[in-house]
């Protein structure tokens, strides 16, 4: 098949409005010039945000974080966090959905070519999936399997804007998923420049030990509203949890652990590869269950 019949096909699964620099017009008439910065230095940034019910889950804090990704890329934006919102409300209503995925996007656009893109117009559009996810029940029972990538690391803070949902930072976890699958991973687990554990390629990372949960310090990734709400939650529940240093050597301490993000919500782990060593991990904790019925109850 080739790629553009898979576009199509694909097609059915994406909402048919989508919201363009100031208009609301179908996908297909939704076109982007070949000469895009973003397309060719990657000067764009984005978000991904479930609508559960019809209603987008912790919206403002998503579009805060749009804001503050596109300012840390000097992308202007001609619209402030109100009017963002009302325009995401206004695709969910459009396009009819009850459970699906939305994503935020600004870019520079084609005016020129130069590395700093200065006189280039920004662009900012709000695409959604009609029925993004299917719900992973096999992989939420059995967990998955993660390994610790052996070639590629989190560049320390100061060399990427580790904070923002920028296109540049994906650059490392496309190639690193892509390794890690063809290996038969589900996903990679990124290491820092001293053999810390950060995070999955798109995802947060928690562990399980003695009833309390630990999960590195986002000093070089970002630090997920997902992996926050879980925090929120285990307070709430009255669980201990814990920001902490996590080295590689610390992995066969735990008993269970689990990803945290916006698509994949809270997903056990089942297994970490690191080399020649396999760390299993009870992927039906009863922490984990509690922390996941948690947060049905709040975004369904
Ligand atoms: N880390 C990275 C690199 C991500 O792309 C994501 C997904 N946005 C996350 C963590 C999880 O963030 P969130 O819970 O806000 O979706």
């Amino acid at each position: 098949m080739i790629a553009q019949d898979k576009i199509s096909s694909l097609q059915t699964q994406y909402a048919p409005t989508v919201w363009l620099n100031g208009q609301y017009v179908n996908i297909k008439e939704a076109d982007v010039h070949i000469m895009t910065h973003g397309l060719h230095y990657g000067s764009s940034v984005y978000e991904g945000i479930r609508v559960y019910n019809h209603k987008p889950f912790k919206l403002r804090q998503h579009i805060e974080r749009m804001l503050h990704s596109a300012t840390s890329l000097h992308l202007d934006s001609p619209y402030n966090i109100e009017e963002l919102e009302e325009i995401i409300l206004e695709i969910v209503l459009r396009n009819n959905l009850t459970f699906g995925y939305i994503r935020p996007l600004a870019w520079r656009g084609a005016e020129s070519p130069r590395i700093d893109g200065i006189n280039c117009s920004c662009h900012w559009a709000v695409v959604a999936w009609a029925s993004f996810l299917e719900q992973r029940h096999s992989q939420r029972i059995q967990g998955i399997r993660l390994e610790i990538n052996p070639t590629w690391r989190k560049a320390p803070a100061g060399c990427l804007p580790y904070t923002s949902k920028s296109a540049g930072m994906y650059t490392v976890s496309t190639i690193a998923k892509i390794e890690s699958q063809k290996r038969g991973f589900d996903d990679s687990i990124l290491l820092d420049m001293k053999s810390n554990v950060t995070e999955a390629t798109t995802s947060n990372i928690f562990f399980i030990q003695d009833k309390r949960l630990y999960t590195p310090i986002p000093d070089c990734f970002l630090n997920g509203i997902t992996r926050q709400t879980v925090l929120q939650i285990a307070e709430n529940l009255g669980l201990e949890a814990q920001e902490y240093t996590i080295p590689v050597s610390n992995l066969n301490t735990y008993e269970a652990a689990f990803l945290t993000g916006t698509s994949i919500e809270i997903m056990p782990i089942s297994s970490i590869t690191y080399g020649t060593q396999v760390y299993n991990y009870n992927s039906q904790h009863p922490l984990i269950l509690q922390l996941c019925k948690a947060y049905d109850q709040i975004t369904y």
